[in-house]
Parts: C-alpha cells; sequence; structure tokens
C-alpha cells in the first residue's frame, strides 16, 4: 500500500481543482459585470455641466450609479447621494429642470435579478467551492476505507479468459509431467467415471521444477485443456501487510473455486507461503504461517467427492513445510526436469513457429551446444537471435544468429541454470556411469531407474536408482551397497581423469553421514557391535534433529572416527574395484550419456547386457 503517496498527491490535485474552479468564476463575473466599453468616471458637477451644454443623449439610473450617454456616443458615469433623487441632486447643481426633462431618463430599480445576484452569488460560490472540497476530501477518504476492507478478499483470477491461451501443443517435452496433468483434467472432465470405481479425485498436484522449467506454462495449458473454469493466484498475493489478510485471502479463493466446482485452483510460487514452519524454535506466528495453516485447512475441508483440485508450482521443494506433502493435500507430486538434448529441440522448435528462419538452420546443433538451459532460457535465446537477425537488416534468422545468442544467454543477468562446457560434460559422464555401473552390478542395491548428466539442483548430473519393492527396513548389506554406489562416481573420476571434481562432494557427505549413523546409531559395525552412540534429540513431529549430546569418552570418539573411515574406506575400494574391472563398460556408457543426456532404464538394461553383465552379479 502506497496511501501516503498518493494521498499527498490527491490533496494536491483538488486544491488546483479548487482555484482553477475560482478563477473561472471571477472571470464569468467580471464579463457578466461589464459587457459594455468601461464609461469614464466623472463627479456630479462634470454631468451637470454636461446637461447645461445640451450634450448628454439618455441618462440611465440605476441604484446610485448614473450612467449618461453624450451625444458623440461616449459614456460617463458618476454616483449620486443615496438618499435624494437624481433631479434634486442636478438642481443643486444648477441644471435647469426644463434641460433635464428634455433628456430621456430610464430609472433601473436595483429590485432587479442583478441586485439578487450581486448578494446571493458570491455566498453561493464559496459555499459551493467549500462543499466540493469536502465532498472530494470525503470521496476519497471512502476510498481508502473500501480498499481496506477489500484486504480479506483474494484477487483470484479466472484463467479461461486468458489472452494466450496455451494447451499441451506448446509444452515441449515433460512427458510425465503432461501425462499426469492429463489424468487429473480427465478426473475433473469425466468424474463418474472414477466414482463408479471407488477412486477418489486427487486433491492436490505439486509441480516442483527448477526455474524456467515451465511451471507455470504447463498449469496455464492445463487451463486451456481443462474446460472447467481455472482459477490462478499467486501464493504471495496472499501475504500483505497486515496480518490475517492471508488467511481470509485464502479462504476467499478456496470459497470462489469451491462455488465455480468442477474446477481448479492454481497456487503459483506456493513456497512464498509454504515454508517450513517454525516449530517453536525462535518463535513464530507470523503471517505466512497463517496463511499456510489456512491452506491446510482448506484443503482437509474439502468433501469427499468436491471436484476442485488443487494445482501448486514451487521451485523449492526443500523448504515446503512437510506437512503440504501429506496424503490428502498435495499427494501427487510431478517433477519438471531441465530438458535434455531432445527436449531442447524441440522446446526450440516451439519458439522457433513465428520466426522466418533460414533453410539451413540445424536447431538440434544448438540444442548440442545447451545442456543445462531451461525451458525459459531457449526462449529467450530464440527471441535473442531474432533480435540480432533484425539488428543486422536480415530478413531470416540464420544459424550463427542462434550460436550468438547462446552466448548472450549464459552471460545474461537472468541466466540462473548452468551450462556444461564440453569438458564438464564428460567428467559428469563418467561420474555418473561410475554411479550406475556399480549399482548395477551390486546385489543388494537398487536397480538403476534413469540416468542423466543434466543437472539438477546442487549436482552435476544424477542416477535414479528405486527400490525394486517398498522397503521399510533396511539391512547392513544394503547399507554397504549403497556406500559403493555413493563412491561410484568418484571412482571414475579417479580411473578416467586420474584427478578429481568438486562435482563429488556431495556423494561423499551423503557416504560419511550413512558410515556413521551405521556405526553410532543402527549398531552395524563389526568393532563395536550393537551399541548406540550419542542421544539425539528430534522433533518427532517433523521428523528433524536438532541436536546431539554426547554421551561418551574422547577415546571412544575417536575409534568411533576410525571404524568410519573403516567403513569408507572398504566401500571405496570396492566401486574402484568395479570401475577398473569395467572399464570398457565405463567408456561405453559415457559416451552414450554425453551423446544423449539422459539414458533410461530399457537403454540401460540393453546395454549393460551387450557387455554380458547381469544385474547384481556381484554380492
Ligand atoms: P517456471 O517453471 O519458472 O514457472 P515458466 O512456465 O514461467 O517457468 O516458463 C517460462 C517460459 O519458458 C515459458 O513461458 C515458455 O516460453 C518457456 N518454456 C519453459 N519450458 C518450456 C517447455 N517445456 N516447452 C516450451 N516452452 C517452455
Ligand atoms: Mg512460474
Ligand atoms: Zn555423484
Amino acid at each position: 500500500m502506497k496511501k501516503p503517496a498518493t494521498s499527498g498527491i490527491k490533496i494536491v490535485k483538488n486544491l488546483l481543482l479548487v482555484v482553477f474552479t475560482f478563477v473561472l468564476v471571477v472571470a464569468i463575473f467580471s464579463s457578466l459585470y461589464s459587457t459594455a466599453p468601461a464609461p469614464k468616471q466623472v463627479n456630479l458637477s462634470d454631468l451637470a455641466n454636461n446637461i447645461n451644454a445640451q450634450q448628454v443623449a439618455k441618462i440611465t439610473v440605476s441604484g446610485n450609479t448614473v450612467d449618461a450617454t453624450l451625444k458623440d456616443g461616449s459614456l460617463i458615469e458618476t454616483q449620486k447621494e443615496t438618499e435624494t433623487s437624481l433631479s434634486d441632486t442636478l438642481k443643486n447643481y444648477g441644471v435647469d429642470p426644463k434641460t433635464l426633462s428634455a433628456i430621456p431618463l430610464n430609472i433601473q430599480g436595483e429590485s432587479g435579478w442583478q441586485y439578487w445576484a450581486g448578494i446571493l452569488l458570491p455566498t453561493l460560490i464559496t459555499v459551493l467551492i467549500i462543499g466540493a472540497f469536502f465532498w472530494f476530501t470525503f470521496r476519497q477518504a471512502k476510498a481508502g476505507a473500501n480498499q481496506a476492507f477489500s484486504f480479506g478478499k483474494s484477487n483470484i483470477k479466472l484463467f479461461t479468459a486468458f489472452k494466450d491461451r496455451a494447451t499441451f501443443n506448446d509444452v515441449a517435452g515433460l512427458k510425465e509431467a503432461k501425462q499426469e496433468l492429463m489424468e487429473v483434467v480427465d478426473f475433473l472432465k469425466n468424474p463418474k467415471k472414477y466414482l463408479d470405481l471407488g477412486a477418489q479425485i486427487p486433491r492436490g498436484v505439486l509441480l516442483l521444477g527448477q526455474p524456467g522449467t515451465g511451471k507455470t506454462l504447463l498449469a496455464r495449458a492445463v487451463a486451456g485443456e481443462a474446460g472447467v473454469p481455472f482459477f490462478h493466484i499467486s501464493a504471495s498475493e496472499f501475504v500483505e501487510m497486515f496480518v490475517g489478510v492471508g488467511a481470509s485471502r485464502t479462504r476467499d479463493a478456496f470459497a470462489t473455486a469451491k462455488r465455480a466446482a468442477p474446477s481448479i485452483l492454481f497456487i503459483d510460487e506456493i513456497d512464498a507461503v509454504g515454508r517450513e514452519r517454525g516449530a517453536g524454535v525462535g518463535g513464530g506466528h507470523d503471517e505466512r504461517e497463517q496463511t499456510l495453516n489456512q491452506i491446510l485447512v482448506e484443503m482437509d475441508g474439502f468433501e469427499k467427492d468436491a471436484q476442485v483440485i488443487v494445482l501448486a508450482a514451487t521451485n523449492r521443494p526443500d523448504i515446503l513445510d512437510p506437512a503440504l506433502l501429506r496424503p490428502g493435500r498435495f499427494d501427487r507430486r510431478v517433477v519438471l526436469d531441465l530438458p535434455d538434448i531432445n527436449d531442447r529441440e524441440a522446446i526450440l522448435k516451439i519458439h522457433a513457429r513465428n520466426k522466418p528462419l533460414a533453410k539451413n538452420t540445424e536447431l538440434r546443433q544448438v540444442a548440442v551446444r545447451t545442456p543445462g538451459f531451461s525451458g525459459a532460457d531457449l526462449a529467450n535465446l530464440m527471441n535473442e537471435a531474432s533480435i540480432t537477425a533484425a539488428r543486422k537488416g536480415r530478413k531470416e534468422v540464420i544459424q550463427d544468429d542462434l550460436y550468438d545468442s547462446i552466448e548472450k544467454v549464459l552471460l545474461g543477468p537472468e541466466r540462473r541454470s548452468r551450462a556444461l562446457s564440453i569438458h564438464e560434460k564428460e567428467i559428469t559422464a563418467y561420474h555418473e556411469a561410475g554411479h550406475a555401473l556399480v549399482a548395477a552390478s551390486l546385489k543388494h542395491s537398487d536397480p538403476v531407474h534413469k540416468i542423466s548428466i543434466i543437472s539438477r539442483g546442487q549436482a552435476g548430473g544424477y542416477t535414479l536408482k528405486l527400490p525394486a519393492e517398498d522397503i521399510h527396513l533396511k539391512t547392513r548389506k544394503q547399507f554397504l551397497a549403497d556406500l559403493a554406489v555413493a563412491f561410484g562416481g568418484y571412482s571414475s573420476e579417479e580411473e578416467i581423469f586420474k584427478d578429481l571434481s568438486t562435482g563429488a562432494s556431495n556423494d561423499l557427505q551423503i557416504a560419511s553421514d550413512m558410515a556413521r549413523k551405521m556405526v553410532v546409531k543402527y549398531g552395524m559395525s563389526e568393532k563395536f557391535g550393537p551399541i548406540t552412540f550419542g542421544k539425539t534429540e528430534e522433533l518427532v513431529f517433523l521428523g528433524k534433529e536438532i541436536s546431539t549430546e554426547r554421551n561418551y569418552s574422547e577415546q571412544t570418539a575417536l575409534e568411533i572416527d576410525k571404524e568410519v573411515e573403516n567403513i569408507i574406506n572398504k566401500a571405496h575400494e570396492a566401486a574402484k574395484k568395479i570401475i577398473h574391472q569395467k572399464r570398457k563398460v565405463l567408456d561405453a556408457l559415457a559416451k552414450q550419456l554425453t551423446e544423449k543426456e539422459t539414458i533410461e532404464k530399457e537403454e540401460f538394461d540393453l546395454l549393460i547386457k551387450k557387455f554380458g553383465i547381469k544385474q547384481g552379479e556381484i554380492a
């Protein structure tokens, strides 16, 4: 709210208006009272002289003012005394009554409209001006008050009326995300189909992904495809200066969506309010927290068959409050990855639609050079290319314009994601291939689902392993296998480049934590056996460790460190051995990764089979 500043400007405006009106009125008055050329002011004796000299053609008396028109056409004016009549006065000045009676005398009574206007108008106008001033001031104050009362209303927007409608055709790649959302849309279109089978309509779908990966775009596409009312609000709009506004806006937004059911409510950038709430640590009943609570309440409050689906988007899933992610709220999560080479090409194609490209441009070559670019970066790239072409006076965008734009986007201030250089790409490929190869070789490791060298969060790439079945308990052998896999990337870099990169630091941290927990928490070390060390205070309901109290001696601490080191060294050795023995497979994997950037499970299985490796051959 910028109230003080604007109201200051308004008061000045009103004052100007009043002054202007005043000037206008004065102007009107003066023109009213001086229609004729101004008469010459004389005194009574001059008038008497003129009459005696037979110069006067006509006399007009109005009130005390005497106007005389002379025979030469000029006007003179004088004042007479109030009480006496003009003829008496003139007689006293020595005018012959006969001469006087020969002049037409016109007496205008002052009781005419002019008289009243002369008295009333000034008063009336003063009253009007003051009235107008008050009216303006009050109206303004009232507007302010109304604004204050409408704070609790969300400025929720109905999306269907949006100018730039998007459909799924405008979204390249993101196959899984699209599929998931299509399902949700179908739920809303044909609820009976699902309800008859006893299925419950999902309440919330959370879109997760780095900035520029197309979360908002995808939501807009859903709006375009859904055929149901689609409401859109940015979470930051919930929160205002005044406490309690967020909560009531949330209520209002949900109420609006419910009234229009079946409908979709899209809350963009939900991390603005969905941050993890403090657990009484460092206090915190702030506005955001209340807003979040209200969202939770509203989502729980949907009746079983309420046909409102809440879509939300965030690029910071790590800071979201766990309560938001509980079943019954945002129980579906859709991850939007940075695009791989094929997706990048498809995105470039979409954004090249309305741009004249030269015949020999190859968007594929641009895609090859832009690993790590987000969809937004690529859209920006195409735009920059057009600008460059226009500036150089070309009618078409040529390949060099595209290449030049890569650098521009890379250096631009907006740039958030990072691109890999050719060498980095190679290191990352070998690193991830190392993880995957070790995971595939060990019996107790989870099978590999997907490998990618497109960065995700802080890591250069990632290898996704998923357990074949749900597990609730984890065994010592599984821990050891996971440790070895964690060292797969590190060992691969060692083996190939005889050097190490910072890319492995996260792996090492995870490995160290895991090894230490095995020793102090799970009693899984050979040396100490079934004993735990340290007392960890946990915030049970949040599952967060706050502090660890040490309840053992320095001596023991030293031995624990040694045991952790021991476990880690063994894991490292195991990984090293696998990497060294299967160097050929590693090379092949890394090569394919460099080319394609992502390898799905089927391709991966095929490739290791070709080298005669069976999933989990090493116990
Ligand atoms: P965010 O994930 O930060 O909400 P946006 O949805 O706002 O990202 O994406 C910004 C822009 O980037 C979009 O308007 C679109 O032009 C482009 N874009 C991003 N991802 C894609 C994609 N998969 N296909 C086509 N364009 C995309
Ligand atoms: Mg967005
Ligand atoms: Zn790694």
